[in-house]
């Protein structure tokens, strides 16, 4: 018999503008979805009506499906000759445990076809109007995970600073933590950052301050996930951007 191949699509940052063509027929022609929690209900509404919907609605703090399930699932789907599209938010290999599943795939002699999305980063950048990179204030940019387990051990020294943006997926939860971690590693508490909370969706917010008042502005202004944090002298370029914009209008 034959077996089905998996997909491994990029659902992108919310929009369904944002999608690749390629994400966008998958998605209409497929007969089996298995998406994450992070995927937007107008993107899941683009699916054929025959299709079958299997929600594996991950969250930092509940676990619906373990990641070995989610893998055999998608293995034993395929197997039995089913097409799988393994619908992801953002980009399927970054933060988004693509690799665990293409590995899963290729263990079991299934073909697996990866397609890019638009990562968090690059929509909360394109929506804020913050450049990641600028050339005169950054070269530099890193992708960081901030969640709890082992973030006492991760090296991020030299990430952050002068020339530099550091974005920050997952940090949240842990925004106390991470501006310490920062400011150990040499950091000034004045450094400028920006959180975007719900990038490319209606209800997107952007926040901006210094470092050392991170904790204080996540909980005073009830972050909540989905929300990344931007650390870098880029952000308050987008300040005086936006300012100029605020100016012109009312003069
Ligand atoms: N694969 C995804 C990332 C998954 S990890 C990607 O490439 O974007 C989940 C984290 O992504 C969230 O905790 C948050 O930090 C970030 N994220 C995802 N969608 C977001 C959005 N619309 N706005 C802001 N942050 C988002």
């Amino acid at each position: 018999m034959k077996t089905g191949t998996i997909y491994l699509v990029g659902a992108g940052p919310g929009d369904p503008d944002l999608l690749t063509l390629r994400a966008a027929r998958l998605i209409e022609s497929a007969r089996l979805i298995v998406h994450d929690g992070l995927v937007d209900p107008a993107i899941l509404a683009m699916a054929h009506r025959d299709a079958r919907l299997v929600s594996v609605a991950k969250s930092r703090s509940k676990h619906t499906l373990p990641q070995d399930q989610i893998n055999a699932l998608l293995v034993r789907e395929a197997l039995a000759g089913h097409d799988v599209v393994r619908l992801k938010g953002g980009d399927p290999f970054i933060f988004g445990r693509g690799g665990e599943e293409m590995e899963a795939a290729q263990a079991a002699g299934l073909a697996c076809e990866v397609v890019p999305g638009i990562s968090a980063a690059n929509g909360a950048a394109a929506a804020s109007g913050i450049a990641l990179t600028h050339r005169e204030d950054a070269s530099i940019v890193s992708f960081v995970a901030g969640q709890c387990k082992g973030l006492a051990d991760q090296d991020w020294a030299g990430l952050a600073g002068k020339g530099r943006t550091l974005v920050i997926y997952m940090g949240v939860k842990t925004a106390p933590q991470i501006a310490e971690k920062l400011m150990a590693d040499g950091l000034a508490p004045d450094m400028p950052l920006a959180v975007v909370e719900n990038a490319c969706r209606p209800e997107m917010r952007v926040l901006r301050g210094p470092l050392a008042g991170l904790p204080e502005m996540v909980e005073r202004h009830a972050v909540k996930s989905p929300a990344l944090i931007i650390i870098g002298t880029v952000t308050a370029r987008a300040d005086a951007a936006l300012a100029r914009v605020l100016e012109e209008t009312v003069s």
